[in-house]
């Protein structure tokens, strides 16, 4: 992970901060580099539990709502994962989720992953290999 990544981590774990998280008590920072700058997001539930939002998808729509349709990176931070039951860090405990990866291939499908659980520096091919593709024929 290099000193820019490291950068966006610090702001993912300060985004984790305003995560509203009252159900899971799991906070969720994520921050977005583009070129015009830095974008942040946190997780945010309702009691209806299907309407909450990952903190990723908040920092993509941050940007967008900036005008940044270049994402470079994006950085996950979870400062309540715990250990697994062998004592061990979990190191896929900041994995963006399914939907998340998603949003990625069709938003930032360029850009680096980086977590605060892993020192490794993902990209999108690795997360979401095969992505989901909607091919419509707007020639009529
Ligand atoms: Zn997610």
């Amino acid at each position: 992970m290099n000193e820019a990544q490291q950068n966006l981590l610090q702001e993912a774990t300060r985004a984790a901060e305003l995560a509203y998280a009252p159900y899971s008590r799991f906070r969720v920072g994520a921050a977005v580099l583009t070129p015009g700058g830095v974008f942040s997001g946190a997780n945010i539930e309702t009691a209806s539990t299907n309407l909450g939002i990952c903190a990723e998808r908040a920092a993509l729509t941050h940007a967008r709502m900036r005008g940044e349709q270049k994402i470079v990176g994006i950085a996950v931070s979870c400062p309540d994962v715990r250990p697994n039951e062998d004592g061990v860090d979990d190191e896929y405990g900041a994995m963006p989720c399914g939907a998340c990866r998603q949003w990625l291939a069709e938003l930032a499908p360029s850009a680096w992953v980086v977590t605060s659980t892993s020192d490794k520096v993902y990209l999108l091919e690795d997360l979401l290999p095969c992505a989901f593709k909607l091919h419509m024929d707007n020639s009529s």
